[in-house]
C-alpha cells in the first residue's frame, strides 16, 4: 500500500472561525495595552483611532470564536486550506522513530502565513471606508502580505521596509511593488523619525521598531489611512488560528496526534497559529501537548527578554504592551531570518508561556540553514529562513527520539518558503554564514530602556 504523505482538507471543511484562546486561558485576563503618554489603559475610544471596530473587538474580546466574513474566506479560498505533509524522506534520513509532520503556509500568493490576517485587516480597514494602508516590514514577508490584501480591496499600500533587509532583498522590494505598493527603505527622510535617526546615524541598518514609528506617524497625519500589523497583537494571532485549525482534522485523517509542536516564533504569530488551537484543546480536557517556541540567538526574546510593559515601536508613538521584550530600543544583529528580528512578541505568547503551556529555545542561525539544507535535500521544498529555526528544532527532537527509542509525533510550522531568501543560501554554501550573538552590553544597553523593571499583571 502507498505511504500517505499528504493529508488534504476539503474546501467545505475549512474553518468558519477564527478562534480565541482568551476564552480558555487560565488565570487573569490579559494585561491590557497602555496609552503611551497617561500610562493608563488604552480605552476602547483611544483604539478606535488606530483600529476598526470589529478588530478591536477581536483584540480585546473573550469570545471563543469570531467568524470569518464571507469575502475573507473567499480569498483564503484560493490557496486555504493549507498542505499538512509527513516527513517521510526526512524521517527515513534521520533514522528516527518520530513521526514528523509540517503544515506548510509557502502555498499563499506571497509565500508565507502573513495574508492570513493580512486579508482579514484590510477587509475591515475597507469597511470602515479606508482607502489606503500603511505599516511597516523587516523581511519584506509582511509588506509582500500587505501589498497583495491592499491590492485584492482596490486599497493603496506605504510599507516602511528595515534598509537592511531592503538591500539584502531587493526583490520583495519590486514584487511590492508589482502590487502596487510604494516601499520605502527605514529609516528614511520621510518622517520625523526617520530624520532624527539619520542625523544621528545617517547609516542606520534600521529596526522593525524605527519602521512601526515612521509608519506610525505617517498613519497619524493621514486619516484615509489604516494601520495594519503583521504580528504580536492578539488579533493578528487570532487571525492565524485558521493554519492550526486545519491541522487538527488533518491530523485526525491521519489518525495521530502532536507530542510536540515547533514553531519559530517572531512576533509570536504563525506558531500561535498552529499551537493554539492544541492548546485551547488541551484546556478544555484535551491530551497535553509540549509546545516550543524558537527564536534566533541574535534576538533572544524570550530567553534572554524580561516580561515588562514595553513599546513595540522605538520612537514610543504606539501603547505600550506587556510581553517579554529585550527593550524598544534592541537592534539585533542582522542575521537573515529579517522576519525573526522583533524586540518584544505577543502579548498572549507571553502569557502562554508564564502558564507553563509553551517553552522556548535560542538556535544560532548556521545550524538552521544546515537544517534547511537537509530538510530542502529530503522533503524538495525551500524553506524560509524564519521556518529553518522550526525545522532545526524539529530535527533535534526527531534525534532524541532515535536516541531515546520513542516514537512521538512532532508538527512543526513550514512558515514560509525561501524563494526571495536564496541570498542567505548562497551565503551558507560559501561559508560566510557567521553565529552572530547579541552580546551582553547591547542586551545590557537596551534594557536599561524598558520603561518598567516588572511585568506586574
Ligand atoms: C514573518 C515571518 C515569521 C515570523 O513572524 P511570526 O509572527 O512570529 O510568525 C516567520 N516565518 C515567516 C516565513 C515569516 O514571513
Amino acid at each position: 500500500m502507498m505511504e500517505r504523505t499528504t493529508f488534504p482538507l476539503a474546501q467545505a471543511d475549512a474553518p468558519t472561525h477564527w478562534y480565541n484562546l482568551a476564552a480558555d486561558l487560565p488565570g487573569p485576563a490579559l494585561a491590557p495595552a497602555l496609552n503611551p503618554r497617561t500610562g493608563q489603559p488604552l480605552s476602547r475610544d483611544e483604539m478606535a483611532h488606530t483600529m476598526p471596530e470589529p478588530l478591536i473587538e477581536q483584540e480585546t474580546g473573550t469570545a471563543r470564536e469570531f467568524e470569518i466574513p464571507e469575502p475573507v474566506r473567499q480569498l483564503y479560498a484560493q490557496w486555504r486550506p493549507s498542505p499538512l505533509y509527513r516527513a517521510r524522506r526526512l524521517e527515513r534520513a534521520l533514522d528516527t522513530p518520530a513521526r514528523i509532520y509540517y503544515k506548510y503556509e509557502g502555498v499563499a500568493p506571497t509565500g508565507s502565513h502573513k495574508p492570513n490576517t493580512g486579508i482579514a485587516q484590510a477587509y475591515y480597514n475597507k469597511q470602515a471606508g479606508k482607502t489606503g494602508l500603511v505599516t511597516e516590514t523587516g523581511a519584506g514577508q509582511w509588506g509582500s502580505a500587505t501589498a497583495l490584501s491592499a491590492s485584492f480591496f482596490g486599497m493603496s499600500a506605504t510599507v516602511y521596509m528595515v534598509r537592511v533587509s531592503a538591500r539584502q532583498k531587493p526583490y520583495r522590494t519590486a514584487l511590492m511593488e508589482t502590487y502596487g505598493a510604494v516601499c520605502v527603505p527605514s529609516p528614511s527622510p520621510e518622517t520625523a523619525v526617520g530624520r532624527k535617526i539619520l542625523a544621528d546615524d545617517p547609516d542606520c541598518p534600521g529596526s522593525l521598531g524605527i519602521a512601526t514609528s515612521e509608519a506610525l506617524e505617517t498613519f497619524a497625519q493621514d486619516p484615509s489611512l489604516g494601520y495594519v500589523l503583521g504580528s504580536a497583537a492578539n488579533h493578528v494571532l487570532l487571525h492565524q488560528t485558521v493554519i492550526g485549525q486545519e491541522a487538527l482534522k488533518q491530523l485526525e485523517s491521519a489518525e495521530d496526534y502532536p507530542d510536540i509542536i515547533v514553531g519559530c516564533a517572531g512576533g509570536g504569530s504563525n506558531l500561535a497559529g498552529l499551537a493554539f488551537p492544541f492548546i485551547g484543546a488541551q484546556l478544555r480536557g484535551g491530551r497535553p501537548v509540549r509546545v516550543i517556541a524558537v527564536e534566533p540567538a541574535a534576538c533572544p526574546t524570550l530567553t534572554r527578554g524580561t516580561v515588562a510593559y514595553d513599546y513595540a515601536d522605538t520612537g514610543q508613538l504606539g501603547p505600550l504592551f506587556r510581553m517579554h521584550t529585550l527593550g524598544h530600543q534592541f537592534i539585533p544583529p542582522s542575521v537573515h531570518a529579517g522576519g525573526l528580528r522583533a524586540h518584544g512578541i505577543g502579548p498572549m505568547i507571553t502569557r502562554v508561556i508564564e502558564e507553563g503551556l509553551m517553552e522556548a529555545v535560542a538556535v544560532p542561525q548556521v545550524g538552521c540553514l544546515e537544517a534547511g539544507v537537509r530538510f530542502a535535500r529530503t522533503e524538495g521544498i525551500l524553506p524560509a529562513p524564519e521556518s529553518t529555526h522550526a525545522i532545526r528544532v524539529a530535527i533535534d527532537e526527531a534525534l532524541r527520539c532515535r536516541a531515546e527509542g520513542s516514537a512521538k509525533t512532532i508538527v512543526f510550522g513550514l512558515s514560509g518558503h525561501g524563494h526571495f531568501d536564496l541570498a542567505a543560501y548562497q551565503k551558507y554554501f560559501a561559508g560566510e554564514l557567521t553565529d552572530a550573538e547579541a552580546d551582553e552590553d547591547m542586551l545590557a544597553h537596551a534594557a536599561a530602556g524598558i520603561p518598567r523593571a516588572s511585568g506586574s499583571r
